[in-house]
């Protein structure tokens, strides 16, 4: 019978394990719990070289002592359905009632002495750094990243992430210091116009200078001498947002800073201070500045599908869009990072509504019926209507979001290989819960050029124009770009369309009982939906 043999390491002991091709799963776990001389409840983790975590199972990829896996021991005893009282037990005490109460006390200290003393920073300090501290322990990515397929009973967590999502508080405080110390430099005359162009190359800029751009872009606009913002409550807020974007392919810091990018340019472009007030602009540019705030790099179809915390939270209502919006006023609720603080009640209350507005049409779900308002609006669109610059407003973040084919090509290219490992990502985490695999996402049914063409045809174009019926000046600058895309997508398709004949043909030549299949192409719908940003 034939037999397979596995290298791996455990507490830095080489060990390695054989076992018959078809034996049953279980034995492969005995086999593995047995080298690690663990208990009959402890929980087994295996990572290949990558560090992903791989099933333990029969099907195993076969490996070479160069190419050890990594076994652990993660947990001992652990009932995975009850993480949440488990994490308290294993505490010692619960961190999350801690720190609602916390937030209470702090609440009633505000409203009694207007300020919050400096105790209360102190503790909350405390509290976000011993959750950090917990949420980047490898360790202890047992809270909820393990997950024991053999049953099929399991119950996803919405957790699984945590392990690598979030940046560290070194990486934080490094860039932090960084920004700070770069902060008080004068950007160049040439590097201020050019970040007002959609042709602005964001792989240039490390997360530091992206702060200092940032903070360009609110000087520019004269929003700190407009709405009286501090410098340094400014820079609070950006490390902020910096710290609140996550480690994952695609929805992170840098698609933060070219959404923001684009906004700014266009309202440059389209010279929109003549014709919009400053608050509806600063409610443009923060909106875009948070409009992702803490993805966690699956969309809302795999939080609905999932029942994710998000999903239950809001109600399988453009869950992250949502929870975009909140994390966004969680950090303005932050004395020392509200840039709206000089503010009048009013003015944050408008402000306040416009950022929800924008923020939520972003869930790409809702793109038809934004657009649809937005054609019927064209031919009596006035600026000094209200309900007329709100439809207008959620557009312009639309076409921002969505704007990377707007990009010369050696900048925009990047991110489609970014997006694409996020989507992979997701489809794969799909497939291994069982759950329903979004079809764009898929690995086995999309290609780079076929995921963009019917996304630029049936999405970007119909938007973009609309837009640029409004501002002819656009045409060049976003939609000649758009269709330049369109046309290297096209070809690379077909190229692509004409190896697999070849490669079918030499098939046939080579091994004609053998052959399979065609591939199946994608579902006409699968890549032309719109993709959630
Ligand atoms: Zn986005």
């Amino acid at each position: 019978m034939a037999t397979k043999i596995i290298y791996f390491t455990v507490n830095g002991r080489p060990e390695q394990a054989e076992f018959p091709v078809d034996c049953p799963s279980q034995d492969v776990k005995d086999l593995f719990r047995a080298a690690a001389e663990a208990g009959p409840h402890d929980i087994l983790k295996l990572y290949n070289t990558k560090g992903n975590i791989i099933n333990i199972s029969p099907q195993l990829a076969p490996n070479s002592p160069h190419s050890c896996y990594k076994l652990e021991v993660v947990a001992a005893d652990c009932n995975s359905e009850l993480l949440g009282s488990d994490l308290i037990i294993a505490l010692g005490f619960d961190l999350s009632s801690m720190e609602k109460r916390l937030q209470s006390l702090e609440k009633r200290i505000l409203t009694e002495a207007a300020e919050t003393p400096a105790i209360v920073y102190e503790m909350k300090r405390q509290v976000e750094s011993f959750r950090e501290k917990l949420e980047s322990v490898e360790h202890l990515s047992w809270l909820g990243l393990y997950k024991d397929m053999s049953d099929g009973t399991h119950k996803p967590s919405p957790f699984y992430h945590k392990r690598t999502l979030r940046k560290t508080r070194e990486e934080c405080e490094h860039v932090k210091e960084k920004f700070l110390q770069m902060s008080s430099l004068e950007v160049s005359l040439e590097v201020r116009q050019y970040l007002k162009t959609p042709t602005f190359d964001n792989w240039q800029w490390e997360d530091a200078e992206i702060m200092v751009l940032l903070q360009v872009m609110y000087t520019d606009l004269d929003f700190i001498s407009t709405f009286n913002i501090e410098l340094d409550v400014l820079q609070q807020f950006l490390y902020e947002l910096y710290r609140r974007y996550n480690n994952i392919p695609f929805h992170n810091f840098k698609h933060c800073f070219c959404v923001t990018q684009m906004m700014y340019g266009l309202i440059w472009l389209t010279d929109l201070r003549s014709k919009m007030d400053s608050i509806d602009l600063l409610i443009m540019l923060t909106s875009a500045v948070c409009h992702d705030l803490d993805h966690t790099g699956y969309n809302n179809a795999y939080q609905i599908n999932a029942r994710t915390e998000l999903a239950l939270r809001y109600n399988d209502i453009s869950p992250l869009e949502n929870h975009h919006c909140a994390v966004a006023f969680e950090i303005l609720e932050k004395t020392e990072s509200n840039i709206f603080r000089n503010l009048s009640t009013e003015q944050f209350k408008r402000i306040r509504e416009g950022i929800i507005k924008c923020i939520l049409a972003t869930d790409m779900t809702r793109h038809t019926e934004i657009l649809n308002k937005f054609k019927a609006l064209l031919p009596v669109f006035n600026f000094s209507n209200k309900d007329h610059r709100d439809v207008l407003m959620m557009i312009m973040i639309k076409v921002s979001d969505i704007s990377n084919e707007a990009r010369p090509m050696d900048v925009a290219e990047p991110w489609l290989d970014c997006l694409l490992q996020e989507f992979f990502n997701q489809s794969d985490m799909e497939k291994l819960e069982g759950l329903p695999v979004t079809p764009f996402m898929d690995r086995d049914k999309v290609t780079k050029p076929s995921s963009q063409t019917g996304f630029i045809r049936f999405v970007l174009f119909p938007l973009f124009t609309e837009l640029a019926n409004l501002f002819p000046c656009l045409e060049q600058h976003i939609i000649d770009p758009v269709r330049k895309a369109l046309d290297y997508y096209t070809e690379m398709e077909k190229a692509l369309e004409r190896e697999k004949q070849n490669w079918a043909q030499s098939e046939k030549m080579v091994k004609p009982s053998t052959l399979k299949e065609p591939e199946a192409r994608p579902e006409p719908g699968g890549t032309t939906k719109p993709v959630s940003l």
